[in-house]
């Protein structure tokens, strides 16, 4: 029979997203370490209300992914704390928007850090304690902007196209070890994230939409959460947009 997980760690755990894939985890019965940069509160209520939905332990950890040092302490401190890491959801990401001519390099050097470095680190990190179990989960949020591109946002799209690129050849080094790498790629979802976006660009964006409403972040756990599950076991290498249809 395919394996259960049992022990999962998330990037960006506190806020928005990475929350409500923490409690879809937690509700499949997985122990979850919830990682945040900044929001320790938030991210310890979280790590509560995992506990609360079934989780047989749960705890915040702080550590910024964009630094490769603090990603190997994080992974070396969850999995001393779980016994292991069986799925890791690549949740944490920023942006810095502005156009193309007046994007400042350090724009896009903190985005391009956070969402694909932070990515790439913290695989590394779980791969091999992974291929030695022969047996793990990756998912890695993306974004339709990366399958689109979108205006003032040429950092964010790079990043976001970056972990496809990534998704897609870890899926396929790794495959071999019972270990699946997906990516899920979100379109505009009600979060703090996107609560930022002035009421011009909102309601452009939501002419888009061919479902005609945002998501909301429990319909973009979800699909993180099947992916993570036995039933996905063979599944790998993919994109599974959540987007009521903008990227069709
Ligand atoms: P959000 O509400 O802004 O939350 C971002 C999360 O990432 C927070 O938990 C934050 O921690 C964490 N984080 C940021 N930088 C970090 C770092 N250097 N190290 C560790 N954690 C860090 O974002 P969201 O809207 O939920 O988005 C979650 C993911 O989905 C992102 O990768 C985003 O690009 C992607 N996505 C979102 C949308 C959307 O419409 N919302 C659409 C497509 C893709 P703190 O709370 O400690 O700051």
């Amino acid at each position: 029979m395919e394996q259960t997980a049992k022990r999962a760690l998330v990037t960006g755990g506190s806020r928005g997203i990475g929350r409500a894939v923490c409690l879809a985890l937690a509700e499949q019965g997985l122990s979850v370490a919830v990682n945040y940069a900044g929001s320790r509160d938030a991210a310890e209520q979280v790590a509560e209300e995992c506990k609360r939905r079934g989780a047989p332990e749960a705890f915040a950890v702080q550590a910024d992914i964009a630094d490769p040092q603090q990603v190997r302490a994080l992974v070396d401190a969850v999995s001393e704390r779980l016994g292991g890491v069986d799925v890791l959801v690549n949740n944490a990401g920023i942006t810095r928007d502005g156009l193309l001519l007046r994007m400042r390099e350090s724009d896009f050097d903190a985005v391009l850090a956070t969402n694909l470095k932070g990515a790439f680190s913290c695989m590394q990190a779980v791969a091999r304690p992974m291929m030695k179990q022969r047996w793990g989960r990756i998912v890695n949020l993306s974004s339709v902007v990366g399958l689109r591109g979108n205006v003032g946002q040429a950092n964010y799209a790079a990043s976001k196209a970056g972990l496809i690129g990534l998704t897609k050849s870890a899926a396929r080094e790794l495959a071999g070890r019972g270990i699946t790498v997906n990516c899920v790629a979100p379109g505009f979802i009600e979060t703090d994230m996107t609560a930022a976006l002035p009421e011009s660009v909102r309601a452009d964006l939501l002419g888009q939409i061919p479902l005609g409403r945002l998501g909301a972040a429990e319909e973009v756990a979800a699909a993180v959460a099947f992916l993570a599950s036995p039933q996905a076991a063979y599944i790998t290498g993919q994109v599974l947009c959540v987007d009521g249809g903008m990227a069709m």
